[in-house]
């Protein structure tokens, strides 16, 4: 049985191309197998079978070679969002380039879609203690909401200090929808990516019951190559590839047992839903300097 409406989930996809998610520069993504409508349109009927609608951060360089992704999705009713141009960390990028970068693909996924963006998320969760001063540019460009920071620690991000729900950062004014976590281990996990994959199924749904029982929404991460076992294997660092590659053929069904258990929406739809419910609690940017 689906949970009831006060425990709304945001179902989310980076949208970009399995060579995106692996560090490999941008000059050699022309030489890649291209096979990001392979997943795509395993998730994309997916969501239609279920009535599911979703949000989806589009990487700037995917929406130009891909126009017919970004109005395929804008038809079927799912929400648009920004995942920068080029897939680099935002703590390796100046202010100055991140700009350029999400007012590009702004400009790119609105004028295909002729719907306002408001969501945008970092490539690799990457706004971090370092790179902060991305939020008064991304509110700058008229970005509402940000989903690019995660309340748990890895390698490539997180930020320990980052409550576990939604809130408003004063100042700038953005609402930050972080990645949601559950314990296990006494270690914290993410629900979605490589976690949805490392663990079984039974996981991700305990974690999505237990805090749904507390009132708290979750949001749910992906990707297209996730749902493309087939895609090439190349040799990387062996905790990127573990992260990469991992039951990769568990993606699909498991997605599927998700959307049968629980009830999704767009990012702005459970943003708004939240509002209404709880009101939106303020907290000033330096809680999350630590
Ligand atoms: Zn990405």
């Amino acid at each position: 049985m689906k949970e009831s409406e006060a425990n709304l989930n945001a179902f989310t996809v980076d949208l970009e191309d399995w060579y995106h998610g692996i560090e490999l520069p941008a000059s050699e993504w022309g030489r890649q197998e291209r096979r990001i409508e392979i997943g795509f349109y395993k998730i994309f009927e997916l969501l239609e079978r279920y009535q599911v609608k979703a949000t989806f951060f589009v990487l700037g360089w995917v929406a130009e070679k891909y126009p017919q992704l970004i109005k395929a999705l804008s038809s079927a009713g799912h929400e648009l969002a920004s995942h920068g141009y080029s897939h680099e960390k935002v703590y390796h990028l100046t202010p100055a380039q991140f700009r350029e970068e999400i007012k590009t693909t702004k400009k790119t996924i609105e004028d295909l879609s002729g719907k306002l963006l408001v969501a945008y998320r970092a490539p690799f969760f990457s706004i971090t203690e370092k790179s902060l001063w991305a939020l008064e540019i991304l509110a700058e460009e008229g970005h509402t909401i940000d989903c690019s920071i995660s309340p748990i620690k890895t390698w490539r991000y997180g930020i320990k200090n980052c409550p576990d729900e939604i809130f408003n950062i004063t100042e700038p004014n953005i609402i930050e929808f972080p990645v949601s976590s559950f314990n296990f281990f006494s270690k914290r996990w993410a629900v979605g990516g490589a976690y949805f994959r490392l663990f079984p199924y039974v996981f991700t749904k305990r974690a999505l019951e237990n805090r749904g029982k507390n009132g708290r929404h979750s949001m749910f991460y992906i990707h297209p190559w996730e749902y493309d076992p087939a895609h090439p294997k190349v040799p990387m660092e062996k905790k990127a590839y573990i992260t990469h590659y991992t039951r990769l053929s568990s993606t699909l069904p498991n997605t599927e047992k998700l959307v049968s258990n629980f009830k999704f929406d767009t990012v702005s739809k459970v943003v708004n839903n939240y509002q209404k419910q709880n009101g939106i609690s303020n907290i000033s940017i330096n809680v999350l300097q630590g």
